[in-house]
């Protein structure tokens, strides 16, 4: 326990202000402890000590021009956390709340969640502080160009290969890629993620989604249960909550919410997955405006939030996918998904229950599967687009999908048999946690002291 606090204190001395970043930390630190105490080993190389420092960061001035004229200024972030296993992987966020904190908590949990997934990847994460809500197509551009002007030094098919999250998708790639082109006259896979058209992967844009469900697929399983009949709830409106929402239709269950920054949508009927793709792939309209073609259904805004968590765990259901952002589901709304029955909960974003919602679920027994673990399908088919392009060659969508479940399916194994080894079968936190940091570990161990 104590190593654990002066971790910590350390870290705030150190890394000041820096609060989603010491939570990771924490939740780590504290499922290692059963591996840490049995093991000198880890303790003489300073694994710990080394894990906790990112190997290289990267801040950086972004300056663009506004649709006015107008000179603007973002801050920049490229953090190289751990090359253990790979080169740096992971995604770059753009939204208003990045700060050097966020991009390391995400950094962090990237190593143990890329670790997972049994493939030869590093953990890396970037972002800037931009926020695209509002912006023209041209001033994303002029942005985009912007941030590469500086990152493209860094960055490689071999060395880090960002990646989209909040904030980044296609669109975005396309236009950073462009850039670091037209900088190094290099066309290589240094981005995962991109289009179609010129080098992407089949069932990128879906697998974070898809794999998210596919975890809870197999915790349910493991319970001689299914997807089927469920009714399921998911908060956010990217990506990641479209392509959850997909897949469970396709397995038959039916969600019922999602959500935006603006409020929850309740639809009892199920969500009609046509006009959530129309609204937000297509119009980037905001979430009420479903109202117009579904009158039937409800939509809570913010300002009517209970003070204590999200409208949208409060709605009974049997199924929960927190698919929005980090701390979306606080300790109030865990007890309300488990007071109305949840039975499994699979976490499609990056660290979207805070601590104490996370032990609720862990007290009350329920399928709980944590984000490292079960958002990372994403990831997972990002190293399959760059096995791809660096063989020259194109899967179908079956075969990416198909290698996309056995990914799942490990992570969920190595996850659940971890935990049962350390005496917690349900535990898949401590699982997910032992499980991707003794392959990191080890690594670092056997490639020495850099
Ligand atoms: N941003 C995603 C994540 O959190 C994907 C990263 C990637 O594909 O590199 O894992």
């Amino acid at each position: 326990m104590t190593y654990i606090h002066d971790t910590i204190v350390k870290l705030q001395k150190t890394s000041p202000a820096q609060a989603e970043f010491y939570q990771a930390v924490e939740e780590v630190l504290d499922s290692l402890q059963p591996i840490l105490e049995t093991n000198e080993k880890y303790k003489h190389h300073a694994i710990i000590e080394r894990m906790v420092e990112p190997e290289r960061q990267i801040m950086f001035r972004v300056p663009w021009v506004d649709d006015q004229g107008k000179v603007q200024v973002n801050k920049g972030y490229r953090i190289e956390f751990n090359s253990a296993l790979g080169p740096y992987k992971g995604g770059l966020r753009f939204h208003p709340s990045v700060n050097a904190g966020i991009i390391k908590f995400l950094g962090f949990e990237q190593i143990f969640k890329n670790a997972l997934t049994g493939l030869p990847i590093g953990g890396g994460k970037g972002g800037a502080n931009f926020d695209p809500k509002g912006k023209s197509d041209g001033e994303i551009m002029r942005f985009c160009q912007s941030f590469i002007n500086e990152l493209y030094r860094h960055i490689g098919p071999t060395t880090d290969v960002p990646a989209g999250d909040i904030g980044v998708g296609a669109r975005e790639i396309g236009y950073m890629f462009g850039q670091y082109k037209r900088l190094t006259g290099n066309y290589d896979g240094v981005f995962t993620g991109k289009s179609l058209l010129w080098g992407g992967s089949l069932v990128r844009k879906e697998a974070t989604g898809y794999g998210c469900v596919y975890f809870a697929q197999y915790m349910l399983a493991d319970k001689g249960d299914s997807l089927a009949g469920k009714q399921c709830l998911v908060s956010g409106a990217g990506n990641v909550a479209i392509y959850t929402i997909e897949k469970l239709y396709e397995l038959g269950a039916r969600p019922v919410t999602c959500s935006d920054s603006s409020g929850t949508l309740y639809h009892e009927a199920g969500i009609d997955l046509a006009t959530l793709k129309e609204l937000k792939e297509v119009r980037k309209a905001r979430l009420s405006e479903y109202l117009v073609a579904h009158p039937d259904a409800r939509f809570i805004p913010v300002t009517d939030y209970p003070a204590d968590g999200h409208a949208v765990w409060r709605i009974p259901a049997q199924l929960a996918f927190p698919c929005a952002t980090q701390n979306e589901l606080t300790e109030a709304d865990a007890r309300a998904l488990v007071a109305n029955g949840v039975i499994a909960v699979s976490e499609g974003a990056n660290m979207p229950s805070t601590q104490e919602a996370v032990e609720v679920f862990l007290d009350a027994r329920i399928c709980y599967g944590p984000g490292k673990a079960a958002n990372a399908g994403g990831v997972a088919t990002s190293q399959l687009e760059m096995a791809q392009n660096a063989s020259m060659q194109r899967w179908s969508f079956e075969e990416v999908d198909e290698k996309l479940k056995v990914i799942m399916k490990n992570i969920y194994l190595s996850a659940s048999t971890t935990a049962a080894e350390f005496g917690e079968p349900h535990n898949l936190v401590l699982g997910a946690n032992i499980a991707g940091f003794r392959k990191v570990a080890d690594a670092m161990i056997e490639q020495g002291v850099v």
